[in-house]
């Protein structure tokens, strides 16, 4: 690895387990929603996402604006129910902004925030997040010069998007002085890979690499490791 001057961080996954979080946002946002409009059939996964395919039809932003996403399908369920679209908005908010809330009752991590603080000593620190968790909820976002989700940039980790983005926010910064650090094979790993980025894998449950066309990149499954990892790499 050349000098590195920048470390950019996936969130979901990465810093804390996201599935059971969305899971029980989700489930208290509906009780919310249902406060208003009384029980509903919410159906299954696979209606969900038959209701999202049909969304990215009609407006294919809907494939990175999960923010939006979530909205269309809070706002579909209140018109179900008899509001109007005027009607709606205000209850649409109100969701919205409940389940973000929800959302960010995330756990960290054993050792993330000893990690991104000890790294923020060395190293300008970044977040590039295909979810919508803002970092600057947290203490921790104290230590990031920047966050850039998938709204800000159009587009989702694998594309290059936000990485093109993370490189702007400096002047004369290289790809390979950038390190990127995420749980998702392809899209944190390839995607920074594909731009001369080093790439290192956060694999906390120990899986195997299975990315055969990819030299199976650095690795830590724990986050008390990651700086000393960096360093040995570091010239
Ligand atoms: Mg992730």
């Amino acid at each position: 690895m050349k000098k590195i001057k920048l470390i950019t961080f996936d969130l979901d996954d990465t810093f804390w387990d996201i599935n059971p979080v969305i899971i029980s946002a989700e489930r208290s946002t509906r009780d919310f929603l249902e406060g208003y409009i009384g029980k509903q059939e919410w159906g299954s996964m696979s209606d969900f996402l038959i209701f999202r395919k049909k969304l990215i039809e009609t407006d294919p932003s809907f494939e990175w604006d999960i923010k939006g996403l979530r909205r269309a399908i809070y706002q579909k369920k209140i018109l179900e129910a008899g509001y109007s679209q005027e009607n709606s908005e205000e209850l649409v908010n109100k969701c919205y902004k409940f389940f973000l809330k929800k959302r960010h009752e995330v756990t960290f991590y054993k050792n993330v925030f000893e990690a991104v603080e000890e790294l923020s000593t060395s190293y300008s620190l970044g977040v590039l997040t295909n979810g919508n968790a803002d970092i600057n909820h947290f203490g921790i976002g104290k230590h990031f010069d920047f966050s850039i989700s998938s709204y800000d940039v159009k587009s989702n980790k694998p594309e290059k998007g936000h990485f093109i983005a993370a490189k702007n926010k400096y002047d004369n910064l290289e790809y390979d002085e950038i390190i990127h650090i995420g749980d998702h094979p392809i899209n944190d790993v390839k995607g920074a890979l594909d731009l001369g980025i080093n790439a290192i894998w956060f694999n906390g449950s120990n899986e195997n690499w299975e990315e055969e066309s990819i030299k199976e990149p650095l690795q830590f499954d724990d986050w008390s490791k990651i700086t000393k990892l960096i360093e040995s790499n570091d010239e």
